[in-house]
């Protein structure tokens, strides 16, 4: 299997090469070359399988190129029962008899991008090897809060690797900020920038784009690369859960084989809904795929109308991880849509980047109606899911999964679809836990509250234990306190490594 560029047809890597990179050259993203069909009856197949298996079915369909071994040891050191506390990885809940939770944030930062950032950081120095290269490798990455924490939790003494992460300083909850300062390892660095998400991805884009940098670090024995979630190898393991979660579906009997299921999704960058998307595409039986936002709704608007317009205010929200108005990973999709038509890709781009919007074509915009549905919720809406979901079930959500949620409850009033839908969730409640509490007491039962006693306030009300990763965290020292200017990033990445 080779992997295209989004902006140009004509380069063809390995996916060894694509996760190494992470960006094209050009600046487009990498993306299969053809997508591996999966029957029905592989699907049933699954049924019965490990996390472990479907992973390695999945896995295997792309990264062709690995050996069957690299790929298993991969997947071993990645998904343990030590890291995600079940066998499972990922289970899916059942709400009621039509709505399912996928519990995404089992792992050790307790989000779901430990689903891609616990394996990646094997990934790539698997293509390290596999390419003879031994430069050391600097991730570097802008986050909205949750991919900083997992990416650093995932490299940190990872031989081979450093990693540097830029979050925006009034972008993430306390308890995010407070994981990644006091992130332990040898190899690792953290700085907040003063500005939103889209200034320090921006800032980072700005770096890996910089080919004059890119030859200083070379000589100094470094090679960029990314975890954000345009890395083929963030994206790929994405793909594994749908499949898992229709697997757990029907060994518990909770749908017939080949029965369509609903998927929804909280999304920021369109990462964790294009996985869906892809998993539909070889072949799970999904009928619709239903895209939630918060107040920051870019997306809800362009798939209902095919106009992209980040030209918008820009709200911080109760759910931060989704407080994004560019969404990198909609490129693969519009490139998928169009039959591949790097030409019309590399146009929109450099409208969103000249004009911030761009319209498509109305083939692509059928092809949007046929399978999606989308729809918006602000942070009142999604109070009231938590707060609704809890009384009626004593289920407690996250602010992000109450997004979906509160999303896929108004898409029931409106189109009366009673199809069996899989909601991926994708933080635990405590890491969200003011926001949680809020919409299960109110204000005043927070007021003056530190981190820690909300976190035992969540515990004796939502029944559930507090993750260790979280508890522990009272007793940690901060090590990071640099905040740099976005126009900084750079010097930095350039202080950290030592070069001139
Ligand atoms: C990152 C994140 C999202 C959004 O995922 P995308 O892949 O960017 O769409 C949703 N919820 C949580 C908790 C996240 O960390």
């Amino acid at each position: 299997m080779q992997y295209n560029s989004t902006r140009d047809n004509s380069i063809r890597v390995s996916s060894a090469q694509a996760i190494k990179q992470g960006l094209s050259s050009e600046g487009g993203l990498f993306v299969p070359e053809s997508f591996p069909a999966v029957s029905l009856e592989e699907i049933v197949s699954l049924a019965s399988r490990s996390y472990h298996d479907i992973a390695y079915f999945i896995l295997s369909k792309f990264l062709t190129d690995f050996s069957g071994d690299d790929l298993k040891k991969c997947i071993a050191s990645a998904y343990t029962k030590e890291k995600f506390g079940t066998d499972a990885i990922a289970p899916v809940y059942k709400l009621n008899g039509h709505t399912y939770f996928l519990e995404l944030w089992h792992g050790p930062t307790c989000a779901f991008k430990d689903m891609a950032l616990q394996i990646l950081p094997h990934f790539l120095t698997t293509s390290m090897k596999m390419t003879n290269e031994n430069e050391e490798i600097i991730i570097l990455v802008a986050t909205s809060g949750d991919t900083g924490k997992a990416a650093l939790e995932g490299f940190r003494d990872v031989n081979g690797t450093r990693i540097i992460v830029f979050y925006p300083d009034n972008g993430v909850s306390e308890i995010q900020k407070l994981q990644m300062v006091t992130q332990r390892g040898n190899n690792v660095s953290v700085a907040a920038v003063k500005g939103n998400f889209d200034d320090a991805q921006n800032g980072v884009k700005k770096i890996f784009t910089d080919e004059e940098y890119k030859e200083l670090l070379d000589r100094n024995g470094f090679k960029l690369s990314s975890a954000n979630s345009i890395n083929w190898g963030r994206l790929v393991p994405q793909i594994v859960y749908y499949f898992s979660a229709y697997a757990d579906l029907l060994s518990s009997k909770e749908i017939e084989a080949g029965e369509e299921i609903n998927i929804v999704v909280p999304t920021g960058n369109f990462g964790n809904i294009l996985a869906a998307y892809y998993a539909k595409k070889m072949g799970l039986p999904v009928k619709r795929l239903i895209c939630a936002s918060n107040e920051n709704n870019v997306l809800t608007d362009f798939i209902k109308t095919g106009v992209y317009d980040k030209n918008r205010r820009f709200h911080t929200t109760i759910s931060p991880s989704m407080d994004i108005l560019i969404s990198s990973n909609l490129e693969r999709f519009l490139y998928d849509l169009s039959g591949r038509d790097d030409r019309l890709i590399s146009e929109l781009m450099a409208k969103l980047t000249a004009d911030g919007k761009y319209t498509v074509p109305s083939d692509i915009k059928a092809g949007i109606d046929a399978m999606f549905d989308a729809g918006c919720s602000d942070d009142k809406e999604t109070m009231e899911a938590i707060r609704n979901t809890f009384n009626a079930s004593g289920y407690t959500m996250d602010t992000h999964t109450a997004v979906a949620k509160s999303v896929y409850d108004k898409y029931v009033t409106r189109t009366g679809d009673m199809t069996k839908t899989v909601i991926a969730s994708t933080a635990s409640p405590f890491k969200f836990n003011q926001s949680v509490l809020i919409a299960l007491e109110d204000y005043n039962a927070v007021a003056g509250k530190d981190e820690f006693e909300l976190l035992s306030m969540l515990e004796k009300k939502s029944g559930l234990r507090v993750p260790k990763s979280l508890a522990g965290l009272q007793n940690r020292t901060p090590i990071f306190d640099t905040v740099v200017e976005k126009e900084q990033m750079e010097n930095y990445v350039s202080d950290f490594l030592k070069v001139e």
